[in-house]
């Protein structure tokens, strides 16, 4: 053992039914709780110890290289202590601020023996899912999906309705599919990790946090595990992700490995080559996470993005749970002029406003549209329109920063 102070030492992974609660200790303030669970629900998990803790690494070892605290683990898998260091380098090449990468890891390193047999896929119902699916609905693949992250766990009904859709489509297929439960961010307070990373979850945890937590329900079979592209890597200035063709290629551990699928593709490519072939999935996509009534709330700015490119591709939306009509496109106009509802749409994210609207512009091909709900119009304003370049105001955005905890926060009160 090293001479560091700070650490997170697993003490128990203990399995009951397929259910897999681990408990820890650390003297770092970022925990509010000491255990957290995976479920597996009714899927049979018989996987050894140090296929299991592969989860536990996944959710601390980033927190150990931005800390410095020393992780401890009575084992893990030897491929996946390997691959940690992969990851490692990666984070570390991106010269981080406050990123101590003082750590070290200590374990007993064990070789399991993987029986590749079957390809995954992680899936939300998303575009990048679906279009990954499409991509590979040839090979045999397993469909796993995570609830506990975007969906919050306390949302029965709406974590109902995404299963039974997401069901309906593996059964029409003959796929299996595995949800996968875990209020793993229960036991987080992410504002103290905010010195060395705005946004955890989405900007650090994401590729490897969704990766790990299948392991232990799908070794010894799994091959290799797609991973959809949120973005391309042919974008310029991509914001910092925690899910990209460089870190989620190098994770893997007995038999398994992780690819970054679809990563040569932008989301509009990905429907104009995939998903606009195939009418008879258009109803399983959800792409929403910003509530949790409804299936796609037509509103938010990720729904109109996602309503704006299958307009680009002659999809109607209504076919894929967008059912948008003749106001839509005029109140997103209004939205895009106004100069508070700009700054609300986008929520001051610059990187999503020239990421994936500023970039779209260009791509509109006006000759090429059929006019669905009064898009010919639309799209000849919106491709010459200066609006987008609009610049954010920082008072502004720490206004509606604000507005937003208290709105999370009465949300929460009312919600007791
Ligand atoms: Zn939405």
């Amino acid at each position: 053992m090293g001479a560091l102070k700070k650490y997170i030492r697993l003490v128990d992974t203990q399995q009951l039914d397929n259910r897999i609660t681990f408990t820890f200790l650390t003297d770092l303030d970022c925990f509010c709780a000491d255990s957290f669970y995976v479920d597996y629900a009714d899927k049979m998990l018989d996987a050894p110890e140090s296929i299991k803790n592969i989860v536990f690494a996944a959710v601390m070892a980033p927190v150990c290289w931005a800390t410095g605290a020393r992780l401890e683990l009575p084992c893990l898998d030897s491929v996946y202590i390997k691959a940690l260091e992969g990851c490692k380098q990666y984070f570390y090449d991106l010269k981080l601020r406050n990123w101590s990468f003082q750590e070290e890891i200590v374990t007993r390193p064990v070789e399991n023996k993987g029986d590749p047999q079957v390809c995954g896929l992680l899936f939300s119902g998303g575009v990048d899912a679906l279009t990954s699916y499409i991509k590979h609905r040839d090979e045999r693949l397993d469909l796993f999906t995570i609830i506990g992250l975007d969906v919050p766990l306390d949302q029965v009904a709406h974590i109902k309705r995404c299963e039974d859709r997401i069901r309906a489509f593996a059964d029409g297929r003959g796929l299996s599919c595995y949800f996968i439960y875990t209020n793993i961010h229960d036991c987080f307070l992410f504002e103290r990790l905010r010195k060395f990373s705005t946004i955890w979850y989405s900007e650090v945890s994401h590729s490897m946090l969704l990766t790990g937590l299948t392991a232990p329900i799908s070794f010894p079979r799994l091959n290799k595990l797609y991973i959809a592209s949120t973005h391309s890597i042919n974008h310029k200035n991509l914001p910092m992700w925690g899910s990209n063709h460089i870190l989620d290629n190098r994770i893997c551990w007995a038999g398994a490995h992780v690819i970054y699928d679809n990563g040569d593709l932008s989301r509009l490519q990905k429907i104009e080559k995939y998903l606009k072939g195939f009418p008879e999935i258009y109803k399983y996509v959800r792409v929403c996470w910003a509530q949790s009534q409804e299936y796609n709330c037509k509103k938010c700015e990720k729904c109109m993005r996602t309503v704006i490119q299958l307009l680009m591709s002659n999809i109607d939306p209504a076919a894929c749970n967008f059912p948008i009509d003749k106001n839509t496109l005029p109140q997103l106009k209004k939205k895009l002029i106004s100069y508070i509802g700009y700054h609300k749409f986008f929520s001051g994210s610059e990187d999503v406003l020239n990421t994936y609207w500023i970039s779209s512009q260009s791509m509109v091909e006006i000759d090429k549209l059929e006019d669905i709900y009064g898009s010919r119009e639309f799209f000849q304003w919106f491709k010459e329109t200066k609006v987008l370049k609009r610049k954010f105001n920082p008072l502004l955005l720490s206004f509606l920063g604000w507005g937003f905890c208290v709105k999370s926060a009465l949300l929460k009160i009312l919600n007791k």
